[in-house]
């Protein structure tokens, strides 16, 4: 089987004062290993809102969540967690590193729960190498700049080697040069190391790049 995740008619409604925001009308996709996809879309049209549920992060008013043909709400709290750290990896807009701590630090943070062996230590090595901040990764976030610190958010993310990598707006607060080398950095981890990468972006040449591409519109997800 080379489905990874799919999703099964998706549905996510708030309460908005006493009337209901119907934000996901029942979304159906599937996701294959390998993939690199974009879902685009204006703000407010529910992207985030999609990728938390994909993501395992919040809980769909209705539909279904396959994780490798798994239900992921059937897996109780412990294990969700476990899936999450180990299966899943998730890069944001405002990056979230800790600011107390180092980047060599920040990228092992999500490791440590195993215990800190010299083989994290050498991946996280490794991935800040790749994500090319070898020379900073004793350095504070403070004293990086946007596009290093989305770097390290992606060494990050990829330290527990997720099948999955969610990325929520990633170029957000970077400028077109810097979002460039984000995206081309994303492809070239996508090519080398198979990871999937879903992401979230409303910036339509931003969704260009990935190997195929959706528009989330009034609910619904269509392909491109
Ligand atoms: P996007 O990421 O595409 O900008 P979001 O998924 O953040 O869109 O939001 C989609 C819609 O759902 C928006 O109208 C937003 O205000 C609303 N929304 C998001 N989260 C909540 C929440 N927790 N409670 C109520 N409304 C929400
Ligand atoms: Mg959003």
């Amino acid at each position: 089987m080379n489905e990874i995740l799919v999703a099964q008619n998706l549905k996510k409604t708030y309460m908005d004062g006493f009337s209901k925001l119907y934000v996901l009308k029942g979304i159906n996709l599937s996701v294959t290993k390998k993939d690199l996809l974009a879902i685009t879309g204006i703000s407010g049209s529910g992207k985030s809102t999609l990728l938390h549920l994909l993501g395992a992060l919040d809980v769909p008013t209705d539909g279904k969540v396959y994780l490798d043909g798994t239900d992921v709400h059937t897996m109780g709290e412990r294990e969700l967690s476990d899936v999450r750290n180990r299966r899943l990896g998730f890069i944001f807009q405002l990056y979230y590193l800790l600011p107390e701590f180092s980047i060599f630090e920040n990228v092992l943070l999500p490791a440590m729960a195993r215990g800190k062996d010299k083989e994290t230590a050498e991946r996280a090595h490794s991935l800040l190498e790749r994500v090319g901040l070898k020379e900073r990764m004793n350095h504070y976030p403070v004293e990086l700049s946007g596009g290093e610190m989305q770097r390290a958010a992606i060494a990050r993310a990829l330290v527990n080697s997720p099948e999955i990598v969610f990325a929520d707006e990633p170029t957000g607060n970077l400028d077109s040069k810097n979002s460039r080398s984000i995206l081309d950095l994303i492809i070239k981890l996508n090519d080398e190391e198979h990871q999937v990468f879903i992401i979230a972006t409303h910036e339509v040449s931003i969704g260009s790049v990935a190997r195929r591409t959706f528009c989330l519109n009034n609910g619904i997800l269509e392909p491109q």
